[in-house]
């Protein structure tokens, strides 16, 4: 029977150190060109310039009449209509007006325009209320987008905006940063499928179902690679089958002290562990390789270890490999609803709900942060930073959180 260690041989990094190192190791996948309408979510590959002006020709802001600026206040003869989508044939003469509506090119000849509100029109004759200069009302060529003015740069993520603008452009592909495939690997003899029959003690796997979609929600795409039994040779074969057909590679549990946690071993032998140990709770052994070029990171058992550990140190990782300009969560000060009593040795990075109340944010945590209760992620919308320590912070002191999901008022 295997000896138990008394102390892990994996030196403690800080947090910091961590995400640098994993950071170090990251570089954005390759680039491929998709069609723009499909391209929700994912992260551009290059900067996109306007190949044209918009607009294209000199239009009508508004509804009214167009006219030429240097008639002054005189009546003009009223000739005819321009409606967006129509274009003038002649040429507007001196003395002419004519009518024209919101988006419809100015008539040759016409240097304003004057919103029928300012107007009047009897017997064929315009007259208008106030002298117009050229220009007056009307959408110059190149206001809104001028030609080879860059748009979108590289690094945006795409959402409904974006794909506005690239529809204005006419720009249906556009290049973007491939999606890394992310295997996910349960391990623990104890762990058996949600939908199987569950023997006394056993213990439902929702790591794997939790990871996959926090890997989805992070823009990745999660391949399962089910439950691998505590065994030295099953472990090492679902892993290699993982980084078969996949660029990361998340396993959960096994990288803990026990006899049967042999994960880190593996990874040791299979390629480089960076670290094995942070200074960090929940998620102290969270364990981060690299074999082949291809990031490994071994995930605590403990639900809640595992899912905090991903969002803090493997999202950041998997947006940076889309090519996300900003992969980290943005970080903000909030304002403790309740007391928060830190751990005595570890930072740590407890689940609340953030509210945005009275001009600044507010935290309550959601109830007893133990590891392996799951409903302390239920509803939070933040990571509360508490550095290590032995004295409580009262309601009303401040502290920095980082903001993982929407915030709620
Ligand atoms: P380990 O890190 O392997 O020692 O696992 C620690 C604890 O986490 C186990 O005793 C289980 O209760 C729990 N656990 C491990 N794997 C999973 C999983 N896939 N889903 C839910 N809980 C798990
Ligand atoms: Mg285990």
């Amino acid at each position: 029977m295997a000896e138990m260690l008394r102390e892990s041989p994996y030196p403690m990094v800080s947090i910091a150190e961590a995400t640098a190192t994993i950071m170090a190791h990251t570089r954005p996948l390759a680039s491929e060109e998709i069609e723009t309408f499909s391209a929700l979510g994912r992260v551009l590959a290059g900067d996109i310039t306007s190949p044209e002006d918009i607009p294209d020709v000199p239009k009508s802001a508004m509804d009214g009449y167009a006219l030429r600026a240097a008639d002054g206040l005189a009546p003009r003869r009223v000739v005819g209509e321009l409606t967006a989508g129509g274009f003038a044939e002649v040429m507007l003469a001196p003395g002419e007006a004519t009518r024209i509506m919101t988006g419809a090119p100015l008539p040759p000849g016409a240097d304003a325009m004057i919103p029928v509100e300012l107007t009047t029109e009897r017997d064929g004759l315009l007259y208008i209320q106030r002298e117009l200069q050229p220009g007056d009302y009307v959408h110059v060529v190149g206001q809104d987008v001028r030609r080879g003015q860059t748009v979108l740069t590289t690094g945006t993520t795409i959402g409904a905006a974006e794909i506005g603008i690239l529809a204005t452009l006419g720009i249906t592909r556009i290049p973007v940063y491939r999606q890394p495939r992310v295997a996910i690997l349960a391990t623990g003899d104890e762990v058996v499928e949600p939908g199987s029959p569950r023997p006394a003690g056993a213990v439902r796997d929702s790591n794997r179902y939790a990871l996959m979609a926090a890997v989805r929600e992070a823009g990745g795409i999660p391949v399962s690679l089910g439950i691998a039994r505590d065994d030295r040779d099953v472990q090492r074969q679902a892993i290699l089958h993982g980084l078969d057909q996949a660029d990361v590679l998340i396993t959960s549990g096994g990288v803990s002290m026990g006899t049967r946690d042999l994960i880190k071993p593996l990874l040791a032998e299979l390629g480089t562990v960076h670290f094995g140990r942070i200074a960090f709770k929940p998620g102290k052994p969270t364990t981060f390789a690299t074999i082949g070029g291809k990031l490994v990171f071994g995930l605590p058992g403990y639900p809640v270890s595992s899912l905090v550990s991903f969002e803090v140190f493997v999202r950041p990782a998997l947006r940076a490999l889309q090519g996300d300009a900003s992969p980290f969560r943005p970080q903000i000060e909030v304002t403790l609803a309740e007391p928060i009593r830190p751990s005595p040795d570890r930072p740590e990075y407890q689940r609340i709900i953030v509210r945005y109340q009275a001009g600044r944010f507010t935290a309550v945590t959601t109830g007893s942060q133990s590891s392996s209760r799951l409903l302390s992620l239920r509803g939070a919308n933040g990571l509360l930073l508490v550095p290590a320590g032995d004295t409580v912070y009262p309601a009303g002191s401040t502290l920095p959180a980082l903001l993982t999901g929407p915030l709620i008022v």
